[in-house]
C-alpha cells in the first residue's frame, strides 16, 4: 500500500527557489492545456502525454521557452501526465454521462507542487533533504519507513512548503489473533455508530469543530468586506488560510487518535463502500466537510501497522433497509426515517444501529468468502489546507 510522509520545511532563503520552480511547473500546465484545448478544436482527439512531453522537449531548445529548463525533466513529465490524467477522466465521466469540467488553466500563484520521481532529491541524515542543487532542512516528526516512489514539493495558501514522500510500505506482518470485530455506519447527526455484535455506540464529531468553523465563517465574512486588492485583503485572506489550516490539522489529528482507540478495540472492522458523489447528493456539502475518505485512508494506515483488518463491504449490500431481526427489506424508507417498524416481524428499529449490525454481520460472513475487499490501493494523503 501507499503512503505519504509528509514533512514540513523550515523557513529558509533558499525557499524561494523551490517556489519558483512549483510557479514555472504552474506555467508549463497552463502552456499544456492550451496546447490541448488548440490541439482538440484541429483534430477532434485527445492529446496523449507522449506526445505533450514530446513537444515541450522540443520547445525547450527555444529561446523564448528556456525557461522550461529550470524545471527537473522528471517533473515535466509529471506535469503532462497530470494534464493526461485530467482529460481522460473528464473523456471517460463524459461517455457515461456524467457531467464534470474539462481540466482548467490555473493561476500559477495558486499552483500548488511538483512530483520528482527517482532523479533530483536525495535524502540526507534525519531532517535534511536534497532537492536539485540545495539542501533544504525539514522538520521530521516521524520516522520514513519504506521504498520512496516520489516526492512532491508542496505549498499550500499560507506560502509554506512540505516534501512528500510517497512510500510502498508492506502489508501487514502481524495477523489479527482475537477475533474481535465491528461493524461502522458512518451518519450525519454523529460521526459513527459502531456495533460489535452485542452492544452498540455512537462517536461524535469532537466539538471543536464547530467552534473552528464559527471563526472560519467570521474570517471570511472579515475577507469579503476588504477592498480588492488591498494590502488588508491580502492579510485577511492570509488569516483565513490559517484558520482553515488549523481546522484540517486538528481533524486530522482525531482521526489518527479515533483510528488508534478503534484498532486497539477491535481486530476486523467493517465499513460501507463509501458512495461519496450519493452521499453529497442527499445530505449536501456537510459530507465533504466530514472527510469520511480521509477518516478511512488514516484508519487503513494505522490498521496497517498493527497488522488489523479494514474491509469494505458490497456497495449493494442494502445496510439500512435490512431489518437485523428477521432480515426482510424495507423498500419504502426514506433517509429521513432514523427510525422504523420492520413490516414483517414488527419490531422497532433504529436506523444507524441497525446498519452498523447488518454491516458487522455481512461483513463477518464474507470473511473468507472473499467478498470483503479490503481498502488497499489508496494512498494516504494528508490534507490539503483547504480541506474544507
Ligand atoms: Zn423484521
Amino acid at each position: 500500500m501507499r503512503v505519504t510522509y509528509k514533512y514540513k520545511l523550515y523557513n529558509s532563503k533558499k525557499n524561494k527557489h523551490l517556489h519558483q520552480t512549483i510557479t514555472l511547473a504552474g506555467r508549463a500546465y497552463n502552456h499544456g492545456i492550451a496546447l490541448h484545448r488548440r490541439y482538440y478544436r484541429l483534430y477532434d482527439k485527445h492529446l496523449n502525454q507522449y506526445a505533450l512531453m514530446k513537444h515541450f522537449t522540443k520547445l525547450k531548445k527555444r529561446p523564448h521557452y528556456a525557461w522550461l529548463n529550470d524545471i527537473p525533466s522528471q517533473a515535466l513529465q509529471e506535469i503532462a501526465q497530470r494534464i493526461d490524467r485530467g482529460y481522460r477522466l473528464f473523456f471517460r465521466n463524459l461517455k457515461a454521462g456524467i457531467k464534470t469540467a474539462p481540466p482548467l488553466f490555473k493561476k500559477t500563484r495558486k499552483y500548488k507542487s511538483y512530483t520528482l520521481k527517482q532523479a533530483g532529491w536525495k535524502l540526507l541524515g534525519d531532517s535534511r533533504a536534497q532537492i536539485g542543487k540545495r539542501v533544504y532542512k525539514m522538520c521530521r516528526d516521524r520516522t520514513l519507513v519504506g521504498d520512496v516512489k516520489t516526492v512532491t514539493i508542496k505549498r499550500d495558501a499560507l506560502y509554506d512548503l512540505y516534501l512528500c514522500f510517497s512510500v510502498e510500505v508492506d502489508d501487514p506482518k502481524v495477523r489479527p489473533t482475537s477475533g474481535k470485530m465491528a461493524g461502522f455506519d458512518f451518519g450525519l447527526k454523529s460521526f459513527l455508530t459502531v456495533h460489535d455484535g452485542f452492544e452498540s455506540y455512537e462517536i461524535a464529531s469532537p466539538e471543536l469543530f464547530k467552534q473552528s468553523l464559527k471563526s472560519v465563517k467570521a474570517l471570511s465574512r472579515c475577507l469579503s468586506r476588504k477592498a480588492e486588492g488591498s494590502n488588508n485583503r491580502r492579510k485577511a485572506r492570509a488569516r483565513l488560510a490559517r484558520a482553515h489550516r488549523a481546522i484540517a490539522n486538528k481533524r486530522l489529528g482525531w482521526f489518527f487518535k479515533l483510528s488508534h482507540d478503534l484498532t486497539e478495540r477491535y481486530d476486523y472492522l467493517f465499513f460501507e463502500t463509501l458512495n461519496l458523489k450519493g452521499m453529497q447528493r442527499l445530505w449536501g456539502r456537510k459530507v465533504s466537510d466530514l472527510a469520511f475518505g480521509m477518516f478511512l485512508n488514516v484508519l487503513q494506515y494505522v490498521a496497517n501497522k498493527k497488522g488489523k483488518v479494514v474491509a469494505l463491504i458490497d456497495p449493494f449490500f442494502p445496510s439500512s433497509r435490512l431489518c437485523p431481526h428477521c432480515g426482510c427489506i424495507n423498500e419504502h424508507l426514506e433517509l429521513s426515517d432514523r427510525r422504523w417498524r420492520c413490516p414483517h416481524c414488527h419490531e422497532i428499529i433504529e436506523r444507524d444501529v441497525a446498519a452498523a449490525l447488518n454491516i458487522l454481520r455481512e461483513g463477518a460472513s464474507s470473511l473468507g468468502g472473499g467478498d470483503v475487499r479490503p481498502v488497499l490501493g489508496q494512498s494516504l494523503l494528508m490534507p490539503e489546507s483547504h480541506a474544507l
